[in-house]
């Protein structure tokens, strides 16, 4: 009588494209390590079905979704349920299909970004002085969400489309301080928290470079771009005297929520989940 047997679990990542996501290897490991019986998929989901998809799957046994490019700002207005801070970045990658028939969505970048820097620079102290923070588009929204929540006093934003640096002074507040891309270095004077968030830097796209003569060697730099792990302004800033931490422990502790949510068990973020990662 397969009715009486409970239902194994399934969770996956929606996005187009997908294949490139590194979110299946990471269940995958998680769902090996601790012994769980369920399923994480990724799938290739058009804009056009995107409705459809998310009535359909929790009917065939799917508990969750991690949502990736382009979906992370129309799932919000397909979800029952928007935690605040998903609302205010503007985007969800984490949804939960509930029993009730609701889809709970939330974001969990920030929570993971801050995590990652909580975990590999243990010293750091966020509330002693400004972030400077380059990019504006959506994963720079969840930073600056996770950096005011956390305190810190002020947050220089610079982007080459000056505009969208300017819509999150808007609707993140006066802490955001808008600066020249030209002038993106000036940022750095007294920075605590130095932020890589433009795509600048990715496999494939021009090195992200700045003169970094203002750089206090005690701030801690983070660059979000994790292919390649060492980037160029990682090295740079290293160079510099300064704690640097790669932006794949983001990816790792953003999706811890999820699988927890899922699965019903805390996974761990450690050494032994970065390599099963990287060796995917
Ligand atoms: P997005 O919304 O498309 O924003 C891209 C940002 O990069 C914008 O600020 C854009 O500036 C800037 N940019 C792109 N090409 C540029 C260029 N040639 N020169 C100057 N600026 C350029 O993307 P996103 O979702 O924010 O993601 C940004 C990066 O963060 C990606 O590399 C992504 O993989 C990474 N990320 C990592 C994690 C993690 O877990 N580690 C999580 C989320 C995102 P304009 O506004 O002027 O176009």
């Amino acid at each position: 009588m397969t009715g009486d047997l409970p239902r194994i679990p399934l969770a996956g990542v929606i996005g187009a494209p997908i294949a490139h996501s590194r979110s299946p290897a990471l269940h995958g490991y998680w769902l090996r390590r601790y012994g769980i019986k369920g399923h994480y998929i990724p799938m290739e989901i058009a804009q056009a079905d995107l409705r459809d998809a998310l009535q359909f799957l929790p009917r065939v046994g799917f508990v969750g979704l991690n949502v990736t490019i382009p979906h992370k700002e129309t799932v919000l207005g397909l979800a029952d349920i928007v935690t605040d801070r998903a609302a205010l970045i503007g985007a969800a990658n984490t949804l939960i299909f509930r029993k009730d028939g609701k889809i709970f969505a939330d974001n969990t970048d920030g929570s993971g970004f801050i995590a990652n820097l909580r975990q590999e620079a243990p010293q750091w102290q966020p509330t002693r002085g400004p972030a400077a923070l380059f990019g504006a588009g959506g994963a720079a929204r969840a930073v600056i969400a996770a950096l005011i929540e956390v305190g810190v006093p002020e947050i220089r934003v610079a982007n080459r489309t000056r505009a969208r640096a300017e819509a999150l002074r808007s609707d993140f507040g006066a802490k955001v301080m808008v600066h020249e891309w030209v002038q993106a270095a000036n940022m750095l004077d007294g920075a605590v928290t130095v932020v890589n968030t433009t795509a600048l830097g990715m496999t494939g796209k021009p090195e992200f470079h700045l003169p970094l003569d203002a750089l206090d060697p005690r701030a801690l730099v983070t660059d979000l771009v994790y292919t390649p792990l060492r980037t160029a302004f990682l090295e740079e800033a290293q160079a510099a005297g300064c704690t640097v931490v790669d932006g794949l422990g983001m990816l790792l502790h953003q999706a811890a929520p999820g699988f927890e949510r899922w699965f019903g068990l805390r996974p761990e973020v450690d050494g032994a989940t970065r390599a099963a990662v990287l060796s995917a």
